[in-house]
C-alpha cells in the first residue's frame, strides 16, 4: 500500500465536513461573516430548504477583488494574525475555514464591493476552484450565493433530511441572531414568502416581540445585572422545551447548561415542573476569560469561572423579577404561601414547623388529606368569595375551606378527559370557520406531520399553507384562543401521544382557570359543585391539594375562646 499526498480539493472537502454539516451551517457561517463585516442589514433567501440555493446578502464592508479571491482559500482570515490573537477575539469568525469549506462543496458566487473600490467583483467558484472572475456594478457589501450544496459529495448529500427539517434548522439559526442583535435587521425568505422579518430595534425586548409576537413580547421583563443584558418572558407564558432559552456570550449564541440552570433555578417557584421560560440573555465576558476555540462550530465555550457565571445569571433574573414586581402578579405568590403554611402548622398542631418546601414533603400532605376526607361536604355550601383571584373561600358545616381554583378545575377536567378518553375519544367541538394560527416554519412542519395523532386527542387541524394552519376542532372543554398554539406545540414537542396519562394531565391543566383570574359567583359555585362531585376531590392530577379545611375549633382556639 502506498502513502498518498491528498490534493487540496480533497483536504478541503474533508475539512468542510467539520464546519458544514447541513444548509443551516452555511447560513450560520455566512451570517457571522456579515456581522463581522459590520453589516446592519442582512437578507437571506433559501430554496428547497437550502439544498438548492442559499443567498446571504449584506451591506457590510465588502471585499476588494484580491481579498475576495483569497477568502475562499483555506485558513485565510482577516480577523487574526497569530495564536496570541486568539485570546482577544471580538469577532464571530477567526479560523478562516468557512468560505473555503462552503466553496469546496458547492457552486458558489461571491458578489462583493468594498467601499474603496470603484466597481464590484463577481467570482464564480465550483468545488473550491475559481472558474471565473469579472468586474460588475454593485453596491457596497457582499452577496454570497451557494448553489447545490454537496453537489460533489453525494455521501453527505444523502444525509440531508426533508426540506421541512432543513428549513426549520435554518429558521432557528436566523431567529437566534435576530433575537440578540438590536441594531441589525434580518429577513429570511423562501419560495413561499417571508419566514422571519426582524427590523432594527432599540432593545432585546423589542426583538422578542418581533420574533415571538406581541402576546409574548408584552410579557417580558429586563434582567438586572452588570455585564448581563437580556429579557425573560414572565412565567405565565412558558414552553415545554429549553429551546426558547437563548444564551449568548458577547452576542455569540452558545449552549450552556450552567446558564440555563441558573435561569431555571431563579424562577423555580414560579414555573411548573417540566415547563421552561422564554429568555434571551447575553453575557459580556472579556475574551481572555474564555476559550472559544473548543468546538468546531464554536457553539460550546469554556468559562474560566463557571460558579461566578451561575450566580451572576441567577441574581440578574431574580433582580429582574423583583423590579418587574413579579411576585404580586404571578400565579404563585410567596406572601400568600406563607400564611398558608402557617395555618397548616397551627391546624395540625404539630411541633415541627413546615418549611416553605412543604409541598415536597409528601407525607405531610397526605396526613392532612386523610383528616380532610373524614368530612363530608354537603353541596349547598356558602361561597364567601375569592382571595387574591386565586383561592375560593367557602363556609362549611365545620368552619371554612380554602380551594385553589386552578388545582380544583384541573381535577375536574382531568376526570372528565379521562372518562371521555376511555369511552372512545376526547369530546370535540367544531369551531365556527376555524381558528387560523401563524407559525414558524419549524412549528408548522411539526404540527402538519402529527395531524392524525392530534385528532385522537381532540384537535382537528388543516393545512393552510405558508406556515399557517386552521384549527377546526378542539376538545369541548378547551376555550382559550391564545393558549391554543402553545397547547398544540407542547403536545407534539413532548410527544404526548405515547404518554396518554401525561397528555391528559397537560390538557386538564391547559383547560383550567389560572391563578389570578377573577371569577364571578356563578363561576365559583359551578366549580365548587363540580369539584365536590369528583372522584378524588382532594388532589389535583399532579398530587397537590385542591382544598384545605379550617375547622371552627381552630378559630376558637386561635381567638382564645376556648382553652
Ligand atoms: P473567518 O470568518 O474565520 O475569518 P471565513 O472563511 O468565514 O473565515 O471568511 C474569510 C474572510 O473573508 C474573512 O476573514 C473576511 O475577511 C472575508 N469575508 C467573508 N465574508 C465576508 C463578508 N460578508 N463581507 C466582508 N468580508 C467577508
Ligand atoms: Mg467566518
Amino acid at each position: 500500500m502506498s502513502i498518498n499526498q491528498l490534493d487540496e480539493e480533497t483536504i478541503n472537502q474533508i475539512a468542510a465536513g467539520e464546519v458544514i454539516e447541513r444548509p443551516a451551517s452555511v447560513v450560520k457561517e455566512l451570517i457571522e461573516n456579515s456581522i463581522d463585516a459590520g453589516a446592519d442589514e442582512i437578507d437571506i433567501v433559501v430554496a428547497d430548504g437550502g439544498r438548492k440555493k442559499i443567498v446571504v446578502e449584506d451591506n457590510g464592508s465588502g471585499m476588494s477583488q484580491d481579498n475576495a479571491k483569497r477568502s475562499i482559500l483555506r485558513h485565510t482570515t482577516s480577523k487574526i494574525k497569530d495564536y496570541n490573537d486568539l485570546w482577544n477575539i471580538m469577532t464571530m469568525g477567526f479560523r478562516g475555514e468557512a468560505l473555503s469549506s462552503i466553496a469546496s462543496v458547492s457552486q458558489m458566487d461571491i458578489v462583493t464591493k468594498a467601499g474603496s473600490s470603484a466597481s464590484g467583483s463577481c467570482i464564480r467558484v465550483e468545488g473550491g476552484r475559481i472558474e471565473n472572475v469579472k468586474s460588475v456594478a454593485s453596491n457596497q457589501g457582499t452577496k454570497i450565493i451557494v448553489n447545490n450544496l454537496f453537489f460533489n459529495v453525494p455521501a453527505r448529500k444523502k444525509f440531508l433530511k426533508s426540506r421541512n427539517y432543513e428549513q426549520k434548522n435554518i429558521t432557528d439559526v436566523v431567529i437566534k441572531y435576530g433575537l440578540i442583535y438590536t441594531n441589525k435587521s434580518f429577513v429570511l425568505r423562501n419560495e413561499e414568502g417571508i419566514l422571519v422579518e426582524k427590523p432594527k430595534t432599540n432593545s432585546i425586548g423589542e426583538n422578542i416581540t418581533s420574533i415571538y409576537g406581541l402576546d409574548v413580547g408584552r410579557e417580558t421583563f429586563p434582567l438586572r445585572g452588570e455585564k448581563i443584558s437580556g429579557y425573560v418572558v414572565k412565567p405565565t407564558i412558558n414552553r415545554s422545551s429549553r429551546d426558547y432559552i437563548s444564551v449568548y456570550v458577547n452576542k455569540r449564541f452558545i449552549k450552556s447548561k450552567i446558564v440555563e440552570d441558573a435561569i431555571l433555578d431563579a424562577m423555580k417557584t414560579l414555573i411548573f415542573h417540566g415547563r421552561f421560560p422564554i429568555a434571551v440573555l447575553n453575557l459580556e465576558i472579556e475574551p481572555d476569560r474564555l476559550d472559544v476555540n473548543v468546538h468546531p462550530s464554536k457553539k460550546i465555550i469554556k468559562f474560566t469561572d463557571e460558579n461566578d457565571v451561575y450566580w451572576r445569571v441567577y441574581e440578574s433574573v431574580k433582580g429582574g423579577m423583583k423590579d418587574a414586581d413579579l411576585f404580586t402578579t404571578s400565579s404563585v405568590k410567596p406572601a400568600v404561601q406563607e400564611t398558608f403554611f402557617d395555618s397548616t402548622k397551627n391546624l395540625e398542631n404539630s411541633g415541627n414547623s413546615p418549611s416553605p418546601s412543604y409541598f415536597k414533603k409528601k407525607d405531610d400532605i397526605q396526613g392532612q388529606l386523610v383528616c380532610e376526607q373524614k368530612e363530608d361536604y354537603n353541596i349547598g355550601v356558602n361561597i364567601l368569595g375569592q382571595v387574591h383571584k386565586t383561592y375560593i373561600i367557602i363556609e362549611t358545616k365545620e368552619g371554612y375551606s380554602v380551594i385553589d381554583q386552578h388545582a380544583a378545575e384541573e381535577r375536574v377536567n382531568y376526570e372528565k378527559f379521562k372518562e371521555q378518553f376511555t369511552r372512545g375519544g376526547i369530546e370535540k367541538q367544531e369551531l365556527l370557520g376555524g381558528f387560523t394560527i401563524d407559525l414558524t416554519a419549524a412549528e408548522y412542519s411539526l404540527l402538519i406531520e402529527n395531524t392524525e395523532k392530534l385528532e385522537q386527542l381532540g384537535f382537528g387541524i388543516e393545512d393552510f399553507g405558508q406556515n399557517c394552519i386552521n384549527v377546526r376542532k378542539i376538545p369541548s372543554s378547551l376555550d382559550s384562543d391564545f393558549e391554543l398554539k402553545d397547547t398544540l406545540l407542547s403536545i407534539v414537542q413532548n410527544n404526548f401521544f405515547d404518554k396518554k396519562e401525561e397528555a391528559l394531565k397537560y390538557m386538564s391543566c391547559r383547560a383550567s382557570v389560572k391563578a389570578g383570574e377573577e371569577l364571578n359567583n356563578k363561576q365559583m359555585r359551578d366549580l365548587v359543585n363540580k369539584l365536590f362531585k369528583a372522584n378524588n376531590k382532594y388532589t389535583c392530577p399532579h398530587g397537590r391539594p385542591t382544598m384545605l379545611r379550617y375547622p371552627l375549633s381552630k378559630l376558637e382556639k386561635d381567638f382564645k375562646r376556648v382553652a
